[in-house]
């Protein structure tokens, strides 16, 4: 075991919590993290990292390096905030800020624990004199631009041997899946304004546009592929009903197993959209907003990460922290703590209670299919990437909810956090040292790769993600 990662971990754990609390704080959506990235800068650039900011059109996109040559081990970061889910740290629901932001998908302990893991490496290179180059990457915008595919395309990934990361979650596990490819999209709709009762017959209304386009698409569903998904939201359909709108909008996610499906899927999409222009005599235009890959699993990290887990040992939860986790746990639909544990039970872990994770789910080879998406799919195309989960809030706590902003600003949030930065931290320092583990990561991508050829989806001409809301 190598202990000096985790004693380097140990003795900068009230560091790597304060600098957590403080992103927690601040809550900033994606793109606009500028003091959640600031913060992390300064942390590295006092540890002697280099800083390259500005990645891929995004001032808040940075990637931070120590060492020089090969090999090269990036651990990715983020530290964007949802919109509306701000929380006190507190079992009940009681926000910070009324209809504030808040880290409802814990993204403030997931950029800590990486950023961490660097500076522990980094650490143990310079003592032992191990040479190398440690990178993190400070990834903005997961949730609404999908920051990592826009650095991806940047190259800044190009030298990488290995890419480790992980997410907070409700048990200590490996991630051994995929994802689903997809494109965030929206749809605006032109036609012609009237006075709705006095002259209809003089206007065009956008809305039939945006109406009509998704009355299509239900037809598309049942013949699209089970894993794929469609869903949208009218972002905007007029001002009053006595007013034919001129404009209307529809947004829109695209999923598909796989990228060459997702480009049938928009293809389809687009379609729907001329169709329903031509049914209305409007016009319609298409903007682009984000896209993530599928993930490209890798079950030689996912190994690793598993037995690092199992060497360092799931941590124990005091009986306040227990008590806290029951009493949230109360807040929501008992079924849905059933279900979550009886899945958990399902893949053959042993809990001790119901409330918090005190074990580890057995590692299983044969890869799943996941039904999110995310942007780790992009990295995943381009270097061996794996990620795995430690316990970070409660069992059947819903995702994206006020209560995982509550538990990623308090102790339970904490230990999950300090766990994943040592098993980044270990599970990097093995890649690093050991050529034939890297080798076999690099086969194993290939395997998985099956010849394929990573394409990025971002339309080239534009240069920077915009902005979603
Ligand atoms: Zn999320
Ligand atoms: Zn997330």
């Amino acid at each position: 075991m190598e202990i000096e990662i985790l004693d380097w971990v140990k003795e900068h754990k009230s560091e790597l919590i304060s600098v957590s609390d403080e992103i927690w704080g601040y809550a900033e959506l994606g793109l606009d993290e500028h003091r959640s990235a600031k913060l992390q800068i300064d942390y590295l650039e006092n540890h002697g990292f280099e800083i390259r900011s500005g990645i891929g059109g995004m001032e808040t996109a940075f990637v931070a390096s120590w060492g020089e040559g090969k090999p090269v081990i990036g651990f990715l970061g983020e530290y964007d905030a949802l919109p509306m889910v701000s929380n006190k740290p507190v079992p009940y629901k009681e926000p910070l800020i009324e209809g504030g932001t808040g880290h409802g998908c814990g993204h403030n302990l997931l950029g800590v624990a990486s950023m961490g893991a660097a500076v522990s490496l980094k650490h143990v290179m310079e003592q032992k004199d191990i040479p190398g180059t440690v990178r993190y990457y400070g990834c903005p915008a997961e949730e609404s631009s999908f920051g990592k595919t826009w650095m991806v395309r940047d190259g800044v990934f190009d030298d990488v041997d290995v890419t480790l990361t992980w997410h907070p979650g409700a048990t200590n596990s490996v991630r051994n899946e995929s994802s689903l490819a997809d494109f965030v999209l929206k749809f605006n709709f032109y036609g012609k304004t009237a006075h709705a009762s006095g002259g209809p017959w003089n206007g065009r209304s956008a809305l039939d546009g945006v109406e009509l386009m998704n009355s299509g698409v239900e037809r598309m569903r049942e013949h699209m592929r089970p894993e794929c998904r469609v869903h949208y939201v009218i972002s905007y359909g007029g001002g009053a009903p006595n007013v034919v709108p001129d404009y209307a909008q529809n947004f829109f996610d695209v999923r598909a197993k796989d990228i060459a499906e997702l480009k049938k899927m928009r293809q389809w999409v687009q379609d729907i959209a001329k169709g329903a222009a031509l049914m209305t005599q409007t016009r319609f235009e298409e903007l682009f907003l984000g896209c993530a890959a599928n993930v490209i699993p890798n079950r030689v990290i996912a190994q690793t990460f598993h037995s690092v887990m199992e060497e360092i040992g799931v941590p124990k939860w005091s009986e306040e922290e227990l008590e806290f986790a029951q009493t949230m746990q109360q807040q929501f639909e008992p079924e849905l703590v059933e279900q979550a544990v009886e899945s958990l039970e399902e893949s053959g872990a042993t809990l001790g209670q119901k409330h918090l994770c005190d074990t580890q789910v057995p590692y299983r080879d044969e890869i799943g299919e996941g039904t999110g998406s995310t942007d780790v799919g992009d990295v995943s195309w381009v270097v061996p990437t794996a990620q795995f989960s430690t316990a970070c809030h409660p069992i059947g706590i819903p995702g994206h909810s006020w209560a995982i902003t509550s538990c990623s600003g308090m102790s339970i949030g904490h230990k999950g956090m300090l766990y994943a930065a040592k098993i980044l931290g270990v599970a990097g320092y093995r890649f690093l040292t050991d050529p034939d583990l890297r080798q076999k990561a690099r086969e194993e991508w290939q395997i998985q790769l099956k010849g394929r050829q990573y394409e990025c989806l971002i339309p080239p001409e534009i240069k920077a993600p915009p902005k979603p809301f």
